[in-house]
């Protein structure tokens, strides 16, 4: 069988635990044997950031950044138990949160829809994708405990030394204050990613804040969005056949449970990280998770939204059996794949990350799959296939 050809090599992320275990059988079973694979190849494997200061992942970032296209296996993110576990030097940041700074990018997250695992929202029929931005509100918040009363304000001290004030509240007794901020740089590149990936999957988009309270804050963000999708995406959406509109949070929620789906739903910080939780657990399974970093220069980095599964990792040490799902990281790396397809324009590249899925899919429709998905799936008499088992089987589906 001749291997089908590749001409710009993605940028490879290996990483930690179960997920490199899953990552080399992928790359065994279902890669090399049908594609001459190129990549740059970076390891993010905790021990060999921890020998290079964590300079692999820097490099890493900016290889994607040259190359357009990376796939990223699940790493570590280093807490004072990992930092005995692998004797760091020190307790290294996340990658991913390395990855974003570096890349300015937002984060979109899809369910992997299969037969036999049914949303509980009956009527979602196609996936839900939750774009979530990744900078400031309450996530670089500043906070105080008010003892008791007191005035409190906010201050601006512009660069020219002048002020301006406003009163946060008069308290009469004890309370709470928070301050947050977000910058309309962030914003924009935020809104920038969305319009990007909805023109890039061919879906409409939606974003929705809550201005009518928030009137200058939420307000801002629907300004952003709106400006740079007249300026910018009109014509681009016009012309793909896709629609963006704006709603108000409470409206989105009520629309996004009657809905069949099939849409982007762009989310603030806040709303992004609780919603995305909500839509991945009513589809199905985290395991069944897709992400990518988009940044607003159009580069993506595709990886599975789960992490390492360090529990089904140490049965692995052990000799034991173990039965865990490779879908979302087999995805990633069709997800990059089919990217590099297009933008080499190599449709035979592309074909083949559909096959590769189709092929996975197609597995566990017919009964054969991991024991996350046995335990949850409306299929009489699943079959519950070891991790290595459960790869083989799609490798000779695509045979
Ligand atoms: P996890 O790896 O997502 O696993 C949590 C649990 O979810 C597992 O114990 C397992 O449940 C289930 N699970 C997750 N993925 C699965 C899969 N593919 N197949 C079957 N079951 C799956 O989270 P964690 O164990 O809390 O975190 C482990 C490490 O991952 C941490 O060091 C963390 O820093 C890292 N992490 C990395 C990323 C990333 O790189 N993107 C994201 C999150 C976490 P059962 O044990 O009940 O079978
Ligand atoms: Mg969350």
């Amino acid at each position: 069988m001749k291997k089908i050809a590749m001409t710009t090599p993605l940028v490879e992320m290996d990483g930690d635990e179960m997920t490199r275990i899953i990552w080399q059988l992928i790359k065994d079973e279902l890669l090399h044997p049908f594609i001459d694979l190129k990549t740059e190849y970076y390891d993010l494997g905790l021990e060999h950031r921890n020998e290079t200061d964590d300079r692999v992942t820097i490099e890493a970032a900016e290889a994607t950044k040259r190359l357009g296209v990376a796939v990223k296996c699940a790493t570590i993110t280093p807490n004072a138990a990992r930092v005995d576990e692998y004797h760091l030097k020190k307790m290294w940041k996340s990658p991913n949160g390395t990855i974003r700074a570096a890349l300015d990018g937002t984060v979109f997250r899809t369910p992997i829809q299969v037969a036999g695992i049914e949303p509980c929202v009956r009527n979602w029929k196609k996936p839900i994708t939750i774009a979530r931005h990744a900078y400031g509100d309450v996530y670089k918040n500043t906070e105080i405990r008010v003892s008791g009363p007191g005035k409190v304000e906010l201050v601006y001290t512009k660069a020219d030394g002048s002020e301006v004030r406003e009163l946060i509240h008069d308290f009469d007794g004890a309370g709470v204050v928070q301050g947050i901020h977000n910058t309309d740089a962030s914003i924009e590149s935020f809104a920038r990613s969305c319009f990007e990936y909805a023109l890039s999957t061919k879906q409409d988009i939606w974003f929705a804040t809550k201005d009518t309270i928030s009137k200058i804050y939420d307000h801002r963000f629907k300004d952003i969005f709106q400006d740079i999708y007249d300026r910018e995406y009109a014509p681009r959406f016009d012309e793909a056949g896709i629609e963006y509109f704006y709603t108000l949070i409470d409206d989105a929620v009520a629309r996004v449970m009657k809905a069949e789906g099939g849409f982007i739903w762009a989310c603030k910080n806040y709303d992004g990280d609780v919603m995305s939780d909500m839509v991945s657990s009513a589809f199905g399974s985290l395991a069944m998770m897709t992400s990518v970093l988009v940044s607003p220069s159009g580069v993506y980095e595709y990886e599975a939204a789960h992490g390492t599964v360090q529990r089904h990792y140490y049965k692995h040490l052990k000799g034991e059996e173990t039965s865990t799902n490779s879908v979302a990281t087999i995805f990633a790396w069709t997800g990059a794949l089919r990217k590099r397809g297009e933008l080499d324009n190599l449709p035979e590249l592309a074909e083949f990350a559909d096959r590769l899925e189709h092929a996975t899919l197609a597995t566990i429709e017919s009964g054969e799959m991991t024991g996350d998905l046995a335990r949850i799936t409306t299929l009489p008499n699943p079959k519950t296939l070891s991790t290595k088992d459960f790869i083989l089987s799609i490798a000779q589906r695509l045979k």
